[in-house]
């Protein structure tokens, strides 16, 4: 018998309309557990990871973590994995709130998609049973329409993750919305456009089964004991939100300013924070499955300018994106464009990062007005903003560059543009400056998708967070010499999140190794000392690694956009900061055992259990 999870996907061809179940492998349940880690290890066996990720053949995981929908505290994550559209290369992104709890409920861990339907479907999962729906009276929706649309004739309680417009148009850096108005995610790498691909606008799930778990009686006795510190740790998080964070962020220097151009922004900091989008918008608090921190909020304001703006408060990645990144003091403007990118949905980072290059490159003559439709991309300027945010989501005028990415997009405009497109991999960087944290330099180069925040959280270091059994420095320095030391074991652990299918703030708030691995035996009854647990971080690290080899990936890939390594923020307190991204890259790789052209070497495959000759 599994405990924690169903021991169930179902494999959906799009084209035929069928699907058939594949049993899940405890032998790699107990290797690299479920969610991407799972994922990546059958994309690798099973199936051609080099299709192109808008052709039938391409596949879409959508897998819960091992623990989702146990009482394991947040145990409310799935992801959404394949190779990215946006990229080129492996890519997950993680959705948290109801669905991947009430997917396990309908007796399924997760589903693998393939095919192209020839005309526009949803899928209805209903305790086991899976229909194909007519969705043609939908397409060209947005999110919010659809989720309540889709409830309404199916069943009211259902978890609906959708496209909008954006993904149909298969816009590369279009989202898959979960929840309607509540907006829980997968933003990143284009995951949206995949779905559009293959006429799929949407999933909904129904079911009634109860996940069991290994020591009922142990597991409540834990949560008893730890959600009062895990909520007293997190209680500003549960006030303000993660936009919370934003003003300690421009304090450190890691709050990107003016397309990362320059250094400061205290002075308006405080109006875009998530304190003032609470005082401002502030409806009620959101909370995901099994999570007591809740640090999702929903807004619900009207605006002379915007309307009614009810939904998902931004988070700290689309506040930092719409305000200091563009150049922004109005804090509506920044509920306007986040609601508007959950709406169409497409991700924040993305947008605003393309947003900004615009408005830089119109700085300095490359692009035009006329180019945009008219419109004059003054820094900050709203019509710039939202006139922007409706061409990315239509495909439309200057969005129809902007739309395919700032790589692609500074390529095709040519001349210096490349300069101030701010990406890895294709991949925009996130709201976290690794010239503030060089330990983010080692990361953001290394990541698996690309620039991520999420794969490391290292930051945190710095903001002075201490991560128990990692074996981490005792004194966090920032310097380059230990940046890849703390990027190689901060990836081991968090890769384990997803996987798992928890929330990564549960980490913030001291949930540690140790605590991981004897939640996991009370719920799975899977037995895993804090070491294996960390080398199981490690297999599925690597192996994601491998994947991307195979989709071309190496050192020359491996590397930060100019403005992060060449220009110095210039004020704030990461003034002069550059990290030595050569030197941080050849401690990593020899701190993870690959080669000089960074692919794993044999001796490491051989020691984690992955099946791969170099
Ligand atoms: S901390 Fe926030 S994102 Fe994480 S599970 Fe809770 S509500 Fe969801």
């Amino acid at each position: 018998m599994n405990y924690a999870y169903n021991g169930r996907i179902i494999e959906v061809d799009l084209s035929m309309q069928s699907y058939r179940e594949i049993l899940i492998d405890p032998a790699i349940v107990r290797t690299r557990l479920l969610g991407s880690g799972y994922a990546a290890n059958y994309f690798l066996k099973y199936l051609d990871i080099s299709a192109d990720p808008l052709s039938p053949k391409a596949p879409l995981f959508i897998l819960a973590g091992l623990v989702t929908g146990t009482p394991f505290l947040t145990a409310c994550k799935m992801s959404v994995c394949g190779r990215s559209p946006l990229t080129g290369i492996w890519n997950e992104s993680t959705v948290g709130g109801h669905f991947a709890h009430m997917l396990k409920c309908s007796g399924y861990d997760g589903l693998i998609l393939t095919g192209r339907s020839k005309t526009p479907i949803y899928l209805l999962i209903e305790d086991g049973r899976v229909d194909f729906k007519d969705a043609s009276h939908l397409w060209g929706r947005d999110t919010f329409y659809t989720d309540e649309l889709i409830r309404s004739e199916t069943n009211n309680m259902a978890k609906v993750m959708c496209i909008g417009p954006a993904g149909e148009k298969m816009v590369k850096m279009a989202s898959i919305v979960c929840e309607g108005r509540s907006a829980r995610t997968a933003g990143r790498g284009g995951m949206g456009a995949v779905f559009g691909s293959k006429n799929l606008k949407a999933i909904a799930v129904f079911g009634r089964k109860k996940m069991s778990v290994a020591n009922y009686d142990g597991l409540i006795e834990e949560l008893k004991k730890t959600t009062l510190s895990v909520k007293e740790k997190t209680s500003r998080f549960h006030e303000y939100g993660t936009a919370g964070g934003l003003k300690n962020s421009e304090l450190h220097g890691n709050l990107p300013v003016k397309n990362w151009a320059e250094g400061s922004f205290s002075e308006s900091a405080e109006d875009v924070s998530g304190a003032k989008l609470v005082e401002l918008t502030f409806e009620k608090h959101y909370y995901c499955y099994s999570c007591p921190i809740g640090c999702a909020k929903i807004m619900n304001v009207i605006h002379p300018a915007y309307g009614r703006l009810n939904s998902h408060m931004p988070e700290y990645e689309g506040a930092a994106g719409f305000s200091s990144l563009i150049m922004n003091r109005d804090p509506y403007l920044v509920c306007a464009a986040c609601e508007f990118c959950d709406r169409t949905g497409i991700d924040t980072i993305s947008a605003s990062s393309a947003i900004a290059f615009a408005m830089e490159c119109f700085e300095h003559g490359l692009i035009s007005a006329a180019d945009a439709g008219g419109i004059e991309l003054k820094w900050g300027s709203p019509e710039a903003v939202m006139g922007l945010l409706e061409q990315i989501a239509a495909g439309d005028k200057l969005g129809a560059l902007l739309s395919k990415g700032t790589r692609s997009a500074a390529a095709e405009i040519g001349g210096i543009a490349p300069e101030f497109a701010v990406h890895v991999k294709g991949l925009e960087v996130p709201m976290h400056d690794p010239r503030a944290f060089y330990a983010m330099a080692a990361n953001y180069m290394t990541a698996n998708r690309g620039a991520c925040h999420l794969e490391s959280l290292a930051y945190t270091l710095g903001y002075g967070r201490t991560y128990e059994g990692l074996g981490l420095p005792e004194q966090f320095v920032n310097d380059s010499g230990s940046a890849a030391l703390i990027g190689v074991i901060t990836q081991n652990f968090f890769g384990l999140f997803n996987p798992l299918g928890i929330c990564k703030f549960v980490a913030r708030a001291g949930f540690s190794v140790n605590e991981i691995s004897r939640w996991l035996e009370l719920t799975s009854g899977l037995c895993l000392t804090p070491a294996e647990l960390l080398k199981t971080g490690e297999r599925i690290y690597n192996e994601k690694r491998i994947l991307n080899v195979g989709l071309g990936v190496s050192r020359k890939d491996d590397m930060l956009p100019p403005r992060l390594i060449s220009k110095r923020r210039g004020s704030g307190r990461a003034a002069e900061n550059l990290p030595d991204a050569g030197s941080i890259l050849s401690d990593y790789y020899k701190l993870r055992g690959w080669n000089e052209f960074g692919i794993p070497a044999a001796k490491k495959c051989e020691e984690l259990g992955i099946d791969f000759k170099p």
